[in-house]
């Protein structure tokens, strides 16, 4: 069989290859590295890959990937697994969201950008234009993730593994699939896509949660982050899941996120055995969820009525806004039947602050055309 090669670094069938890509250089010149494992069966199958902590202070990925590498066994294995367990070593070692040479901006909204672009020729194009364009000038990060990118040809399976709130239960995030409806074919194959996806994560084994819908998912660039771009750029299945909280490591969670990857690494038909459900943690079948904000109204404290991860009906009392002596300025009701999904670490608030969220049932399309905008100004014209 052909080993699979990445970069300089060539897999060995039926053994873990351990190995450190330059991502760029530091201004003293020593290099920035990206560890890697290359876990190779002895077998023909698919290249899966795992990444985790692409935000520094997210623990619980980098762990179970560990576990993965030294559990996984190369001779009982068809096909390749890549396993990168920090997609962002500094930040790793600063226990920060983001690497600290690239300030505050989010390292998972760097990867290739999947959505067509448009330049309209502007009455007043200017020579300068081209030099005064951010976009012109990526960080080192963008350029490394452009590069790494590239692997995502190779690769037929992805999952990118996160952290969510300390009061959240572990899930995983399905991207909704994007297509060119002008092209003959597009939506029937963005639809087998977005199946094909649904399955994979379904098999994973943990509640299911859809990214959010069109115009707030552009407006976030979620459509580039890891396996927003993996989908949507590269059309494979890939998704992203949550492990609870950030900064501590959960033996359950780790417990759950495991037996999450070898699930799908069963499904894929590259290991033996059964698919198994996810115990030991709050799992919620059978429906399709989304994401949404709960903000306060008023300054004061917050104080959840309800426990996370249970289904609860509509005009529900579940988070209380109270002032400092503890009477109730507010009591936030549930907008639907749904589940608290998330509270916010912390208890103190401010008017608008974003304190949670709560899911309710899918009911925006899973299949989307790219310019769904500009359908629906025609729709307003025509009304
Ligand atoms: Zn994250």
């Amino acid at each position: 069989m052909i080993s699979m090669k990445i970069f300089d670094i060539e897999g060995k069938p039926g053994a873990k290859v351990f190995e450190y890509i330059d991502m760029f250089e530091y201004p003293h010149g020593t290099k920035e590295q990206l560890p890697i494992c290359i876990i190779q069966g002895i077998e023909d199958g698919p290249t899966f890959l795992l990444s985790g902590n692409i935000h520094g202070d997210e623990l619980h990925g980098l762990v179970t990937l560990q576990e993965i590498i030294q559990e996984l066994d190369a001779n009982k294995l068809k096909g390749t697994v890549i396993i990168v367990p920090t997609l962002n070593p500094a930040g790793l070692l600063t226990l920060t969201r983001s690497p600290f040479y690239i300030g505050k901006t989010d390292p998972n909204r760097l990867w290739p950008d999947p959505k067509p672009k448009k330049k309209p020729k502007l009455k007043y194009d200017d020579a300068y234009d081209e030099i005064l364009d951010e976009e012109n000038y990526p960080n080192v990060q963008e350029v490394f993730y452009s590069k790494f990118a590239e692997i995502f040809e190779h690769v037929d399976y992805y999952i990118d593994l996160h952290c969510h709130a300390i009061r959240s239960f572990p899930f995983s995030y399905l991207d909704r699939v994007y297509y060119d409806e002008e092209k003959e074919g597009e939506k029937e194959k963005a639809e087998q896509l977005f199946e094909k996806t649904s399955s994979f994560v379904k098999a994973f084994g943990l509640t299911i949660i859809l990214e959010n819908a069109p115009k707030i998912y552009f407006k976030e660039n979620l459509h580039r982050s890891t396996t927003g771009s993996f989908v949507n750029k590269y059309r494979k299945p890939g998704f992203t899941v949550e492990l609870g909280a950030s900064g501590i490591v959960d033996a359950n969670i780790i417990a759950a996120a495991k037996q999450g990857v070898f699930n799908v690494l069963k499904w894929a038909k590259m290991i033996e055995g059964e698919v198994k459900p996810i115990t030991g943690i709050t799992v919620i079948k059978d429906e399709l969820w989304r994401e949404i904000d709960i903000r306060s109204p008023k300054s004061g404290f917050f104080i959840p009525l309800v426990k996370i991860g249970r289904i609860i009906d509509q005009n529900t009392p579940i988070i209380e806004i109270r002032d400092v002596f503890g009477n109730v300025k507010e009591t936030i009701i549930s907008p639907a039947y749904g589940i608290l999904l998330a509270v916010w670490d912390d208890i103190r608030c401010y008017t608008n602050r974003l304190i949670g969220t709560y899911l309710v049932k899918n009911t925006v399309d899973v299949v989307i055309p790219w310019e769904y905008e500009k359908k629906e100004e025609k729709k307003e014209e025509t009304s």
